[in-house]
């Protein structure tokens, strides 16, 4: 498949990724198909594509778009609770919930769903793509495409070969990341690539740090951003990611690892378990909110 044969993209999981990744492909100008469990989850994701902290409103607002622009990209986007809605993608980016077994579910009905040369990519944060590529006949077709948070905002797009995935594959990913305006970086498959590596090490020390009274949550954000020019602190980043989403991450790098500095912290587990999720629909709150700590 050549670039200019992709006509529609299809993004399953509407959530914090999935929902920016379907803004940015509608602006592109592709037609999307948006598909994710419940009409309620996908209805709210039309919302913030339209009205969030990074949609279109704002972009018409900057000044960055004009009032008609932004009604064409919400047409562009078709929602569905079906897989079969897929059947005619061309390219597909996975962004459900950081759990192996569930997007390897997604991926075998993928691959008898979808077109014989329709592309799967998979936007997880750590899981190796070459374990994902194992649910599809397509192994060759199947490929990274990691994204960051806010979609629509971040430039950088990591993207992972597996073992298998051809170079078809890989130079098409990179051509469609670049027409999108981002700037795609390849990097190894292993568990949590090079930045998910990087990060959650980071996130979990801060967690530590807390839970050994070293800082505060407010002082360690406040040191980060003024010490090393972070424009967020690690609770905030948290609070933007997802707690959840941190935390599959942790045991899955845990698991596939076995170094302690990956473990997720006790207090992480707490607050996920409790509905501390971070800044996202159905959540109690993030850190911020659980300790009751003013911004
Ligand atoms: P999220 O919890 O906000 O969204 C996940 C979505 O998947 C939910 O809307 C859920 O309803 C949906 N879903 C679950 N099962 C489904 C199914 N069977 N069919 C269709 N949809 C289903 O999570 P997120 O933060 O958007 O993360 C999604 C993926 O992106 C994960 O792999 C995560 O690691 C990765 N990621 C997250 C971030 C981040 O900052 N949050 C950044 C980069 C990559």
């Amino acid at each position: 498949m050549k670039l200019e044969d992709i006509k529609v993209i299809g993004v399953v999981g509407a959530g914090v990724m999935g929902h920016g990744i379907a803004q940015v492909a509608a602006r592109t100008g592709y037609e999307v198909v948006m598909v994710d469990v419940s009409e309620e989850v996908l209805k709210k994701a039309m919302e913030l594509i339209e009205s969030g902290p990074f949609g279109l409103k704002r972009l018409v607002e900057k000044g960055k778009m004009t009032e008609d622009e932004a009604k064409a990209v919400m047409e562009r986007i078709k929602t569905s609770t079906s897989l079969d809605a897929l059947k005619d993608a061309d390219f597909i980016i996975e962004a459900v919930t950081e759990n192996a077994n569930l997007k390897k579910k997604i991926f075998a009905e993928l691959d008898r769903i979808c077109k014989p040369e329709t592309i799967i990519a998979s936007n997880t944060s750590a899981i190796m793509i070459s374990d994902l590529a194992t649910a599809v006949e397509r192994k060759d077709k199947f490929i990274g495409m990691h994204w960051f948070n806010p979609a629509p905002v971040m430039k950088l797009i990591e993207i992972v070969r597996g073992a298998l995935t051809s170079d078809e594959t890989f130079n098409l990913t990179v051509e469609l990341s670049k027409k999108m305006g981002k700037i795609p970086i390849e990097a190894g498959d292993g568990p949590g690539f090079f930045t998910t590596r990087f990060i959650n090490s980071w996130l979990v020390e801060a967690i530590r740090l807390f839970e050994l009274g070293i800082g505060g949550i407010k002082e360690i954000d406040e040191m980060c951003k003024l010490a090393f020019g972070f424009p967020m602190g690690p609770f905030e980043l948290m609070d933007l990611i997802g707690l959840d989403t941190v935390l599959h991450i942790a045991e899955y790098m845990y698991e596939e690892t076995k170094e302690s500095h990956y473990a997720a912290p006790i207090t992480l587990k707490k607050l996920v378990l409790s509905g501390y999720i971070g800044r996202k629909p159905g959540s109690r709150g993030g850190w911020y909110d659980f300790y009751g700590i003013e911004k």
